[in-house]
């Protein structure tokens, strides 16, 4: 499960975010092109934009449930975005 509090810095604010444990495989960025990118110093994956669409959320909920590492959250700064926190 991703940890908000490990979040790569790149990452624009809001809800979503890439952490840490990223190992740079490309599947999200495949999954959710708008949405992610390639830091390619770091050798890992950002969120580039956050999801404004349906068709965005739902690609960016595709890599989240694909990404082989768990490194893809959606609750990382729910005051930025109206996806509701869980805590
Ligand atoms: S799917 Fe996961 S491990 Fe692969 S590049 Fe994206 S965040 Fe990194």
């Amino acid at each position: 499960m991703a940890d908000k509090n490990d979040r790569v810095a790149q990452n624009r604010p809001g809800a979503w975010y890439v952490d840490s444990q990223c190992i740079d495989c490309n599947l999200c960025r495949d999954t959710a092109p708008n949405n992610f990118r390639q830091y390619e110093d770091g050798g890992y994956s950002y969120v580039y934009k956050q999801p404004e669409s349906d068709e965005e959320r739902v690609q960016c909920q595709e890599a989240l449930e694909s990404c082989p590492v768990e490194a893809i959250g959606n609750n990382g700064d729910a005051d930025a975005d109206d996806v509701a926190s869980n805590g």
